[in-house]
Formats: C-alpha cells, sequence, structure tokens
C-alpha cells in the first residue's frame, strides 16, 4: 500500500479518482477529492496517470 495525496489547489472536481477508487479518495466540502486510505500500489499508479489535471501523487 502507498499514500497518496491531491493537491487541493489543482484538483478540478472531476470525480474521477472517486469514481475509481472510492476506497481511498472522496469529495471533500470543496467539492475536490480528498485522500481517505492509503492506495494499492499498481491502482495508485493508474489513477495518478489518469486525473486530468496530474493533481494526485504518492507522498
Ligand atoms: S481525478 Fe484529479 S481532478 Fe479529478 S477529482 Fe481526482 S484529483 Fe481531482
Amino acid at each position: 500500500m502507498v499514500k497518496v495525496k491531491v493537491d487541493a489547489d489543482t484538483c478540478i472536481g472531476c470525480g474521477l479518482c472517486i469514481s475509481t477508487l472510492p476506497d481511498v479518495f472522496q469529495f471533500g466540502d470543496d467539492g475536490k477529492s480528498v485522500v481517505i486510505a492509503d492506495a494499492d500500489e499498481a491502482q495508485a499508479d493508474e489513477v495518478i496517470a489518469s486525473c486530468p489535471v496530474a493533481a494526485i501523487s504518492k507522498e
């Protein structure tokens, strides 16, 4: 497992990471993605690559 983080200034709230990995990401009060748990490393790499604004990274 790996810790991931979302840059809230960059996230556009598209919801892709949340629908892909709902156990890891959730919408925050600001409509942007927040991390709620560690991610499987392979799944983290995939979601990092698919975020349209590259707001997700590993800690
Ligand atoms: S995929 Fe990227 S832009 Fe979309 S909600 Fe997740 S972190 Fe934000």
